[in-house]
């Protein structure tokens, strides 16, 4: 598969498919560590720095979206960012997409196909995607909390000499227009129509760089270069960050604009 020899954990409750999916990877040239709950995927992934995750969605206790939701805080923290696949037996509608909502970034269903996995671990060990979203994770994940360390997602200063006594209303504007380019963006991306989609990525970098958002404005270039290219694992993932970019601008001005009433009525309140 490729040169050194990657090491994968695996998460599975069931020893039959442990063994099962083990030998797999092992005949793929990988290196397994073999968990049975999500309790301890986390304790693995604090100790060691893997390719990629196999996350058995059902397990007893903690199951593998509790896990996940664990493991991308713990990794937010931490500016790391492993490919997680899930493994799962269900086929019910929103099953992907409730594996993708946790931050699940693909799946493979029961019982494990040996060339479905080869493909989806050519996939997902590639560097290129890993070393993105290390970058993106250290960015954008857990706005509250990296919040503070962090540059303004929205340069105000700039914007205050530009708009003065109109700056509240732009930025009402860009926020509300953006809210819903983001809900056409998401349906773009789940249709796979891709002209549209670089269209309105287009439109989203072209306005946030107009605002001083210039976290957004490299997310939506980003997004159009995924539309391009109709990658659209790529263009899921960019989407992702983008929707934690955007939370994390609107958080910011909130924050803002409680500050500046706070400066306004405080003084009348003797
Ligand atoms: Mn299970």
């Amino acid at each position: 598969m490729t040169d050194e020899n990657k090491r994968v954990l695996l998460v599975e409750d069931n020893v039959v498919n442990q063994k099962l999916a083990t030998m797999l990877l092992q005949q793929l040239g990988l290196t397994v560590d073999v968990v049975d709950s999500g309790q301890k995927a986390i304790q693995s992934v604090q100790k060691e720095l893997y390719a990629m995750i196999l996350m058995d969605c059902q397990m007893p206790e903690m199951d593998g979206f509790e896990a996940t939701k664990a493991i991308r805080k713990l990794e937010s923290l931490r500016g790391t960012y492993t490919p997680i696949v899930a493994v799962t037996a269900l086929a019910m509608v929103g099953d992907k997409e409730r594996c993708i909502a946790v931050g699940m970034d693909d799946y493979i269903s029961k019982p494990i196909d040996r060339q479905m996995l080869k493909i989806k671990l050519n996939h997902w060990l590639q560097k290129d995607f890993v070393l993105k979203n290390q970058e993106l994770a250290r960015k954008y994940a857990q706005p509250e909390t990296t919040l503070a360390l962090e540059e303004d997602p929205i340069d105000l200063e700039e914007l205050k000499d530009f708009y003065a006594d109109d700056l509240q209303d732009v930025l009402a504007t860009f926020v509300e227009t953006t809210e819903k380019l983001l809900v056409e963006i998401n349906q773009a991306i789940l249709d796979h129509k891709d002209a549209q989609l670089a269209h309105m990525a287009h439109e989203l970098k072209g306005s946030s760089a107009s605002v001083g958002a210039k976290g957004l404005a490299k997310l939506g270039l980003y997004l159009e270069r995924a539309a391009g290219l109709r990658d659209w694992h790529d263009a899921k993932d960019t989407f992702a960050a983008l929707t934690s970019a955007f939370a994390r601008v609107k958080y910011f001005l909130r924050q803002q604009h409680s500050a500046s009433h706070e400066a306004v009525i405080l003084p009348g309140r003797e």
